[in-house]
């Protein structure tokens, strides 16, 4: 290939990074200005240039430049920086991106497959450029972030979650591919948008959706067999449940909103058994919220308990309690229930408020999961002060405008008893003299991890096992120091050691289940996660 082609390719283009020998034997003479750079040289130029970028989106934008010119660049600045750089290329600010995809979109960063590519969608697979794919993210842009439907700009959500995928669970580049599924939108802000980038009509729902998403569930199976993994991700409740209850049996499939999210929470419980005492079983639980998170985390909850007690499962739901936009969710209301909560329709007499809940409940957890910010009032945080030695307070609730009480807030009114843990971050907190570092409740912890795991072990199939092997390899990564400061999650700096673990277990159990076709088993699962993961250090062209 000539010099200049190589300079264009983000694959191989390392800018002056190339050395004089390589630019004689590759024709680059004369294309670069003579100095010659190396690659921790330009790291430390590009985080310059970076941090002088005031506005989140500017700093987003100059990330998929940067990725779009050097990919190995990209990828290290990312591993290196990832506490610094995570808020930038995933969230909050790729909501914002998403909302702006329109006229940010410059070059087609994964495929687009609407209604129009229906009958030809095999076709469209066959035009991206990577032919041996392991991990698709695929949207169909419903319910983005907590930002509702943005439609055909979800796109920056499955670009998003596979470079995390690649940064913090070394996973190739090459083999993930983004999927924005693409049915319209009833976004009529969107639709009424000349620059709009996506189809210009109202949702298709029932059996044309169904369709459209049968055909590619086929296409990518057929195009590339049984182990590539399909990550849903940032699908409305009404089809995310649906979705994987169809495809589990049948397809590598895995949704993040609902099996990542509860994961990440329970390895979080589990981990902070350390501080409150007692086991999973001696808790109760309380929810603001009974959707894709509130239910997926409930349900893995009750789970646990049945794998470490000889608790049956409908006994183990019962120490777990949900309230929803109607209140409790109670056995008198069961009729009305959409199927996913009807689980968790105990006997109780209807209860309005959550703070009634609370009193009436006594849980000793209480998580919020509603998308509905400040509801965990003082009175609420009191309550469970009052209930508890120790309560456990998470506020799931994301953007950091969602979240159901601040840190301070939780550390303050429960007079610094309280565990916190947050789905958005917040500073440490110094209450009394103690400084309180609360944990982060973040999916990124456990998907990169957890998909390394799968596809090094050439798994066909996700096993409910195999997510709470994550959450107790992601559990054990919490240390002693941690816990003194009242953090439940380990800090972001050692993901890739965190995810290599991960990984470990997951394969495990996949060799376990028989569910693992790359055989004979390493013997060694964490050495080979660590062997099988993608570095960005740039290679030499000789
Ligand atoms: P979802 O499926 O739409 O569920 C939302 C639930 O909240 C529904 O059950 C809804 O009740 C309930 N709700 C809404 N307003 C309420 C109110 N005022 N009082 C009580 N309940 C109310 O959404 P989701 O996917 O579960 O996500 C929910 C939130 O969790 C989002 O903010 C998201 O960012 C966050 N989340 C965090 C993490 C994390 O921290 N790692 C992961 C995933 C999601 P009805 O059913 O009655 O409508
Ligand atoms: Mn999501």
């Amino acid at each position: 290939a000539s010099g200049y082609s190589l300079l264009r390719d983000p694959h191989y283009n390392k800018g002056l990074a190339f050395t004089d020998a390589e630019r004689d034997a590759h024709y680059l003479r004369g294309l670069l200005p003579p100095s010659v750079s190396n690659q921790e040289l330009q790291e430390k130029k590009v985080m310059h240039n970076l941090r002088l970028y005031q506005v989140p989106l500017q700093r987003y934008m100059a990330m998929m430049d940067l990725q779009e010119r050097n990919e190995r660049l990209f990828y290290k600045l990312l591993i290196d920086n990832v506490e610094e750089l995570l808020p930038v290329v995933y969230t909050p600010t790729v909501g914002e991106a998403c909302q702006k995809y329109g006229s940010i979109f410059k070059r087609p960063q994964g495929l687009f497959i609407s209604l129009k590519e229906k009958g030809k969608i095999l076709e469209v697979l066959k035009n991206w450029p990577e032919k041996s794919i392991q991990v698709i993210v695929v949207t169909d842009g419903e319910r983005i972030l907590g930002l509702g439907d943005l439609g055909c700009q979800g796109m920056g959500i499955p670009v998003g979650k596979l470079s995390l995928y690649t940064a913090l669970g070394g996973v190739r580049p090459s083999v993930c591919l983004p999927i924005t599924i693409d049915v319209g939108t009833n976004n009529q802000q969107l639709l009424d948008d000349e620059f709009y980038i996506g189809l210009k009509q109202k949702r298709a729902r029932g059996q044309e959706y169904a369709e459209l998403l049968l055909e590619f569930m086929s296409a990518v199976k057929q195009n590339y067999g049984e182990r590539v993994l399909i990550q849903f991700e940032d699908f409305a409740n009404h089809n995310a449940f649906e979705l994987l209850a169809k495809y589990r049996t049948t397809h590598l499939v895995f949704n993040d909103d609902i099996q990542g999210t509860a994961s990440v929470v329970l390895a979080g419980l589990i981990a902070s058994l350390k501080l409150l005492g007692g086991t999973l079983a001696d808790h109760t639980f309380l929810f603001l919220g009974a959707g894709e998170a509130g239910t997926g985390i409930a349900e893995l909850i009750a789970l646990e308990i049945t794998k470490k007690t000889s608790v049956p499962l409908e006994v183990a739901r019962k120490k777990i309690w949900l309230v929803d936009s109607k209140g409790l969710i109670v056995s008198s209301r069961v009729e009305s229930l959409q199927h996913f909560k009807k689980p968790w329709a105990h006997d109780h007499e209807p209860v309005k408020e959550l703070i009634d809940a609370v009193k009436a409940i006594k849980p000793t957890v209480l998580i919020g999961t509603s998308g509905v910010g400040k509801t965990f009032t003082k009175e609420v945080v009191e309550a469970m002060a009052s209930l508890n030695p120790k309560p456990l307070v998470m506020a799931l609730s994301n953007p950091t405008s969602q979240a159901e009480c601040t840190a301070e807030e939780a550390y303050t009114w429960s007079k610094g008893h309280a565990i916190f843990a947050s789905g958005s971050p917040f500073d440490p907190f110094e209450f009394e003299g103690r400084t309180f570092v609360s944990g982060q409740a973040n999916n990124a912890y456990i998907f990169p991890g957890f998909g390394l795991g799968i596809i090094m072990s050439g798994t066909i199939r996700v096993h409910d096992d195999m997510l709470l092997a994550a959450s107790e390899a992601l559990a054990a990564e919490v240390t002693e120091d941690d816990y003194l400061k009242g953090r439940i999650y380990p800090p972001f700096t050692n993901i890739r050691k965190i995810s290599a673990h991960i990984a470990a277990e997951v394969a495990a159990k996949a060799y376990e289940l028989g569910l693992a076709t790359h055989l004979p088993r390493p013997k060694d699962l964490v050495k080979y996660a660590e062997s099988c993961m993608y570095t960005p250090v740039y290679r030499h062209y000789r």
